[in-house]
């Protein structure tokens, strides 16, 4: 009877709630400045060979710790916000083509157990009739995409950019949108979606990380399937070769500057750029090898330049 009631109380004492003090409670986001991630791929990651690549890629100016945390995730440890932030909104990255998923940590979470199952990229919709870009549009768009995160309204009114661009939250596990019906004033037209940076993905089920030689879903579904649902032109042009292209490209009548039609193109940096680096430009690689030039830029001109 004494030892029943002592194993009773033994029983309460195992199910009393013992109260965890977390003493990282008031810990801030700015104060873990740390990322999890992996990469998309069944590969192997050389991990030397991912941390300076990824340290020399993003070039953070208070360094970057990056450890193995095992189960192909590593942890992405910053110093600074504006290091950490800037490897957030330059997202996505890759590492030999592998595309990296990132998740920024907050207080609490478990490297170990957060879900890693989607990337931001920049999509681009074309199609849409210029007098029809708007944020609504774009917000309804980007979450049809995925969800939605930014609208690029810098793109309007370049005369090189004929498409809306869209920051969209994309899920690895679902095939990649590719067009979208869309009702304009009577009349339904399709847009359709180039995603820019776009890695591996699957011509069969439209999966991000494979290729159709390893597709499970076409493996379920049985050998040859009808027709690929997904193929190359998803993948928009870098911009970076939109802008080499677009500075050995002369406008009709460009070298007289100072007609009325060439005041239209003020502020559309391309422009600027044959102008302002005429003779500077290297004919074959297309760029300017005198880096001190583009230093007299304003930063506006030069972003285009700067990333991707
Ligand atoms: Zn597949």
């Amino acid at each position: 009877m004494e030892s029943d009631f002592a194993g009773l109380s033994l029983d309460e004492e195992e199910e009393e709630i013992l109260q965890v003090q977390n003493d990282s409670d008031p810990v801030s986001e700015e104060e873990i400045l740390s990322l999890v991630g992996c990469f998309l791929t069944a590969s192997i990651i050389h991990y030397p060979a991912m941390k300076s690549t990824m340290a020399n890629l993003w070039h953070p100016v208070r360094g970057v710790q990056i450890r193995d945390l095992g189960e192909k995730r590593y942890l992405f440890k910053f110093f600074h916000n504006i290091d950490m932030e800037r490897v957030i909104n330059g997202a996505p990255w890759t590492f030999n083509n592998h595309l990296l998923i990132l998740h920024k940590l907050k207080g609490g979470e478990d490297p170990l157990r957060v879900p890693l199952i989607s990337s931001p990229f920049w999509v681009q919709v074309h199609g849409v009739p210029i007098g029809y870009y708007s944020d609504n549009l774009a917000m309804q768009l980007g979450n049809f995409i995925g969800n939605f995160q930014d609208y690029d309204g810098s793109s309007l009114g370049k005369e090189n950019m004929n498409f809306m661009r869209i920051r969209v939250q994309v899920g690895i596990r679902r095939p990649l949108k590719r067009k979208k019906q869309v009702k304009f004033r009577n009349k339904c037209s399709y847009v359709r979606f180039q995603y820019e940076r776009l890695t591996l993905f699957c011509f069969d089920c439209g999966r991000l990380g494979h290729n159709d030689s390893f597709c499970e879903a076409k493996m379920e579904a049985g050998v040859d399937v009808n027709e690929l649902g997904w193929d190359l032109s998803l993948r928009a042009q870098s911009r970076r070769a939109q802008a080499m292209n677009s500075v050995r490209l002369r406008e009709e009548g460009g070298s007289e500057g100072g007609t009325k039609k060439m005041g239209a193109f003020r502020g559309n940096r391309d422009w600027g750029c044959v102008k302002k680096f005429e003779g500077i430009v290297d004919p074959i690689l297309g760029f300017n090898l005198e880096s001190n030039m583009l230093s007299l830029q304003s930063e506006r001109e030069r972003a285009p330049f700067a990333d991707n």
